[in-house]
């Protein structure tokens, strides 16, 4: 019986190989890539080309569909695949830009970024700053705590807005409630205003709410 990680290992292999082999094709320029409606071969994802208009703002060529990539990893040099299921997850679900290329394998990602939440105060202070507010919603709003959600929801982190709109959902009581609709009543439509702030405090504010309903 094969060990999972034998197994594992063997996959990977494979995967290298397929990848190396796409690559010198696309090099190659006999580029005898299947159409889009047949890319569900191996080492193929097609692309949903609507999504990333939406989401990358690029003046290039939107892919039709992704191929299994080879890389070395930056910092450890081992070889790796980048495969066409993880690209479109980060190009379609994460909306990383169309340009950008996975360059670490997963053990340096992780112990980048391991490195950096110890390492940059900054990395730091926001996750802190983002526990606080959440803890806030656990206890009955105080006038510091009310006012540290309001600073929040002024301040440029969007995230820690979004954080100041669940815990104001999460306090409830008439005035918060009452922003929260308004702020739901303001959300822009059409596609230009996709990435204003008040869209995205629309949502928050539509799935806080709902939230309160499931978990009175
Ligand atoms: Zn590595």
């Amino acid at each position: 019986m094969k060990s999972n990680k034998q197994r594992r290992a063997e996959i990977k292999a494979r995967r290298l190989e397929r990848a190396a082999a796409s690559a010198e094709r696309l090099r190659e320029k006999d580029v005898r890539l299947p159409r889009p409606d047949l890319a569900f071969a191996l080492g193929h994802e097609p692309a949903d080309r609507f999504v990333l208009e939406q989401y990358n703002n690029s003046y290039g060529m939107q892919p039709d569909f992704y191929v299994d990539r080879p890389f070395s990893c930056r910092d450890c040099g081992s070889e790796e695949v980048w495969t066409a299921k993880q690209q479109k997850w980060w190009h379609e679900v994460v909306h990383g830009h169309i340009d950008s290329r996975a360059v670490r394998c997963l053990a340096c990602r992780r112990a980048r970024r391991e490195f950096l939440r110890n390492a940059v105060p900054g990395a730091n202070l926001l996750r802190e700053q983002t526990d606080r507010l959440r803890a806030l919603g656990d206890a009955k709003p105080t006038t510091q705590a009310v006012a540290e959600v309001d600073a929040a929801l002024q301040g440029k982190w969007w995230s820690l807005r979004v954080v100041a709109i669940q815990t104001m959902a999460r306090w409830g009581g008439e005035s918060n409630l009452a922003k929260l609709h308004e702020l739901m009543a303001a959300r822009p439509e059409g596609g230009r205003r996709y990435f204003a702030w008040e869209r995205v405090a629309a949502d928050a504010a539509r799935s806080a709410l709902m939230n309160r309903e499931r978990w009175p």
